[in-house]
């Protein structure tokens, strides 16, 4: 992947956030506080106007890029944990123009180390990790073939967030519900959704 690919990415993950804001945000009406379609868009889109506006030379500068707008933009609980993902992902791709399917894995991997360790939800606590751990793996398991890696981890995403319905939240804002959470997709695990469907469209053959 180049750096175009990677811009193109994000580009659809906003196209996708801005449309699915409404359906997002009546997610977090359940069972937080009715603000994740809006942060969401105002930091998806934010993170494509700073890629445009000083476009990365470096997966790195990607990373870095993008994270910053996040962190600066987004607000709540998912801000920091989006941002942290995308500082680590280009820590730990380099300072590089492409990445192979390996290269991008690891960066990915990365990422997930850093929600994981800012955040301090486990699989199972109904939080993004419960999409993004799933996809993580799928994408490592496929790995020297990009598109199918991507589609995979897409695929596991897309499941893994609909099976966090039935969990009782023991992380964020849901967590303040106790088994009333129960019954309710998370929010933050359908955005992480439309991040892995936005790559596999992006990389898409
Ligand atoms: P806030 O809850 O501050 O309003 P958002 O609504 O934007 O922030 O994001 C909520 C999402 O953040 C949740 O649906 C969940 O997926 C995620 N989240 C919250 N706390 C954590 C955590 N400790 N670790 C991982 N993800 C978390
Ligand atoms: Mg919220
Ligand atoms: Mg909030």
């Amino acid at each position: 992947m180049d750096l175009d690919a990677l811009i193109r990415w994000l580009e659809l993950f906003r196209d996708r956030v801005v449309a699915d804001e409404e359906r997002l945000t009546a997610l977090d009406s359940a069972i937080g506080d009715a603000d994740h379609g809006a942060n969401m868009a105002r930091g998806a889109t934010a993170v494509t106007e700073r890629l445009a506006a000083a476009p990365p030379a470096t997966a790195e500068a990607f990373g870095t890029t993008t994270g910053m707008a996040l962190v600066s933009t987004v607000g709540g609980a998912s801000g920091p944990l989006y941002g942290t993902f995308f500082l680590r992902f280009g820590a730990a791709a380099g300072q590089v123009a492409t990445l192979d399917g390996a290269a991008f894995a690891s960066a990915l991997r990365a990422g997930l180390d850093g929600v994981v360790a800012r955040g301090r939800a486990e699989r199972g606590d109904k939080t993004m990790v419960d999409a993004l751990a799933p996809a993580v793996a799928a994408f490592e398991a496929a790995s020297d073939d990009v598109p199918a890696a991507s589609a995979a981890a897409a695929a596991a995403a897309r499941e893994a967030s609909a099976a966090t319905a039935p969990l009782i939240a023991r992380k964020g804002r849901a967590s303040y519900l106790g088994e009333r959470s129960a019954g309710h997709v998370d929010p933050g695990s359908e955005s992480t959704a439309l991040l892995f469907a936005a790559l596999e469209e992006a990389v898409g053959r």
